[in-house]
């Protein structure tokens, strides 16, 4: 599971959790960005924080692993070539790649979407405020054989996204109960979030 993580929050903790259960997958690998190409910098944590925040939101799920590959690759971090870094250590196991019903809907403007398909098959996961029912839509753009590797996945819904979570420290409003109570604290203590937007 890619993402920036700017912070980690219960939304993507249930969705990887919620993966692994319909899925029987043995582990999740949580993957923190290091310079995403689709996000600007302002308000964007150094890598090493949202690092350390998503071994502090994962640390208590045994199945739950977490990867410095993008945060130490230089340049943009693309999917595409993590993905292949995954499946050429190991190209005996079946790698899924879990996202949330608003990124799926990129995935076609991604970097070489068709490695992207090549080397795992993609999760997708339903999200409060957009709808897997229009995924039927990117047919035309990906081709049948490609949609035959999107999973749906019903998620218990949260409407919890890193950019309420931030607009909610700058507004000096409570993030208890959205994030981890040790990324809350790890928030607090390193006074993140607090600066311009
Ligand atoms: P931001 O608001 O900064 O864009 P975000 O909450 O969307 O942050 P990302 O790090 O961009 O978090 O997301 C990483 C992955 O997790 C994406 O595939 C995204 O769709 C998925 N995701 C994030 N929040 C949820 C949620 N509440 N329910 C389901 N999937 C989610
Ligand atoms: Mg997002």
């Amino acid at each position: 599971m890619g993402g920036t993580f700017n912070p980690i929050h219960y939304g993507h903790l249930v969705t990887a959790e919620a993966a692994r259960d319909a899925f029987h997958l043995d582990r999740v690998i949580f993957i923190p960005s290091g310079h995403p190409p689709h996000k600007a910098e302002a308000g964007l944590a150094s890598a090493e924080h949202r690092y350390l925040m998503t071994f502090l939101a994962i640390a208590p799920n045994v199945h739950f692993e977490l990867s410095r590959v993008e945060i130490e690759r230089q340049g943009p971090s693309y999917t595409s070539e993590t993905l292949r870094l995954f499946y050429e250590q190991d190209d005996s196991v079946d790698w899924f790649f879990i996202t949330g019903a608003d990124a799926i809907f990129e995935i076609a403007s991604w970097h070489y979407p068709e490695n992207i398909f090549r080397y795992a098959e993609l999760i997708a996961a339903s999200r409060p405020g957009y709808s897997l029912s229009r995924l039927q839509a990117l047919t035309e753009q990906l081709g049948d054989d490609r949609m035959r590797r999107i999973h749906q996945l019903e998620v218990p819904a949260l409407a919890i996204s890193s950019s309420l979570v931030r607009d909610r420290i700058q507004s000096g409003l409570s993030i208890k109960y959205l994030v981890p109570d040790a990324v809350e604290q790890y928030i607090a203590k390193n006074v993140l979030y607090q600066g311009g937007p």
